[in-house]
């Protein structure tokens, strides 16, 4: 592991790491054990599934199966229950290049968050990215210019996606579940989430992800259509209209809750094994 990464992790909290202590085990478990020990490769937490095996994806949670216009780059979550019915407004979006869908979300007016915001966050990174990273909503610093995730959260997420050998803009896209600022920082309410949701639709029909990370409890109720738990939701491959999906915590909590950055530690681990498998 290079020094710079070693920085990053202790930078996050992350320190000591997770590391096999040599060849992964006859039930194929992941061992976890501290650095130093000669030999030791970085390790993935595998959580009880089957080296090389490919992921299994909840179906019961999000909409396995994909609407025909979500053609994924991975056939492994093919199936599954039925999309959800075309929303109008999404049926209105089906088709829109880039520039014509950041016009659209730019001038939008669906729901109430339009009135209060300074400027739309659409998203941002690779526009052909295998990971998408979905966050809430806009805050204070993203509305001022624009971008999600940035300030003292976003860059901790850059500092995550450093950690994983992953950057900003480079393989990967990072949005939102909404493309205005709540208010004072409140969560979105289900209808502005529901009268955004066709963008970000459009956003993986033009991305097609290989997987898709969410980030904090807003984001993966937001996806999902159920109230959960992140810790219930963690570990687990889930999929979010045929593209596969896993649940880790906000950076926002993480700065709040410094013992749960081990945990989303864990989740990144995860998510770059899963990704290996797709
Ligand atoms: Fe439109 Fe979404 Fe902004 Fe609401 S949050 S006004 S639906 S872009």
């Amino acid at each position: 592991m290079s020094t710079r990464r070693n920085e990053i992790l202790k930078e996050l909290g992350l320190w000591p790491v997770w590391r096999l202590r040599g060849p992964p085990a006859a039930d194929n478990t992941a061992e976890a054990t501290i650095p130093g020990i000669a030999g030791a490769s970085p390790a993935i937490v595998s959580r009880s599934r089957s080296a090389g095996a490919s992921p299994t994806v909840d179906a019961l949670s999000g909409s396995a199966g994909a609407s025909p216009a979500f053609q994924k780059r991975s056939p492994s979550v093919a199936g599954g229950a039925p999309a959800l019915p075309l929303d109008p407004r999404a049926a209105e979006f089906m088709g829109m290049d880039w520039p014509q869908l950041k016009a659209s979300v730019a001038g939008c007016t669906a729901c109430p968050l339009h009135k209060d915001r300074n400027k739309t966050v659409f998203g941002v990174g690779d526009e052909q990215a295998e990971w998408l990273f979905i966050g809430e909503g806009p805050g204070a610093d993203e509305d001022a210019q624009g971008e999600p995730f940035v300030g003292q959260a976003g860059k901790l997420l850059d500092n995550m996606l450093a950690a994983i050998g992953l950057k900003r803009g480079k393989n990967v896209y990072i949005a939102n579940t909404v493309k205005c600022r709540p208010p004072g920082n409140r969560n979105p309410e289900p209808l502005e989430a529901a009268q955004c949701e066709p963008y970000l639709h459009r956003q993986i029909e033009l991305i097609r992800p290989k997987l898709i990370v969410a980030l904090g409890k807003v984001a993966a109720v937001n996806l999902l259509k159920r109230e959960a738990s992140v810790a219930s939701l963690r570990g687990k491959v889930l999929a979010y209209q045929g593209t596969p999906l896993i649940i880790t915590y906000h950076p926002a909590y993480l700065l709040r809750s410094l013992p749960d950055k081990a945990k989303a530690w864990e989740d990144l681990c995860f998510a770059v094994e899963t990704m290996k498998n797709l």
